[in-house]
């Protein structure tokens, strides 16, 4: 059965329209998590065994250092460290070298959000079978970026009946489609600025469209 308790989050994210809503979704679930561990979450044994064993990566270890809770977030990582310690100088250098590459790969952050985004994912899939009125806001988004626009088109391949997985398809790749149009069109425009027959002509909406490009882009 497709996930439905993101529905209301789904549809807040998509009414903002304002960039890729899923991103916007990601980062919502983010905050509200990195809040969790560093709060309650953090006396309790289940995540702690969690989070000594798993570690964290690069980026949400910044992320949790930005969060200010340092008193938790130290008892977190002395308890890791002991965990880790025991893993990391054990046998040979291949082995070491394995677990080391092991430890730098693994973060209980990002495997709890992969787990959110799988159901956010098939719970949009979900909300553009049942309802019309999603079809219609999904196709009034300004984008999706492209590790949601292939993370959604691949969930809508696994979940959607063939007939409205083409429809999704067209339906994501419109969104895109018109947003990358229109950049194309500001960039166009912003490099006519600087010859010297448009010098005089206004600059419409391309003063930015370099940055909107660099940020759907990257
Ligand atoms: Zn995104
Ligand atoms: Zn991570």
């Amino acid at each position: 059965m497709a996930e439905k308790i993101y529905s209301i989050k789904i549809k807040e994210a998509f009414n903002e329209r304002c960039g890729c809503p899923i991103c916007a979704l990601r980062n919502l679930l983010e905050k509200d998590e990195i809040e969790r561990i560093l709060g309650a979450a953090m006396m309790e044994p289940d995540t702690r065994k969690e989070t000594n064993r798993k570690g964290f990566c690069k980026t949400h270890l910044e992320k949790l250092f930005a969060g200010g809770n340092k008193l938790p977030m130290a008892l977190m990582l002395a308890t890791h460290m002991e965990e880790l310690e025991g893993k990391l100088f054990k046998g040979d250098g291949k082995k070491a070298a394995g677990a080391y590459n092991d430890a730098r790969r693994s973060c209980y952050l990002c495997g709890r959000m992969n787990l959110f985004m799988d159901r956010v994912l098939d719970n949009i899939c979900y909300l553009y079978a049942a309802e019309e009125d999603f079809r219609k806001l999904l196709a009034e988004q300004p984008y999706f970026c492209k590790t949601h626009t292939a993370r959604l088109l691949e969930m809508g391949e696994k979940t959607l009946p063939k007939k409205e997985r083409l429809a999704f398809a067209a339906a994501v790749a419109e969104v895109n489609k018109a947003y990358m149009e229109q950049l194309k069109e500001d960039l166009d425009w912003f490099c006519k600025k600087f010859d010297y027959r448009y010098a005089k002509e206004d600059w419409k909406n391309s003063k930015d469209a370099i940055e909107r490009a660099v940020k759907y882009l990257s």
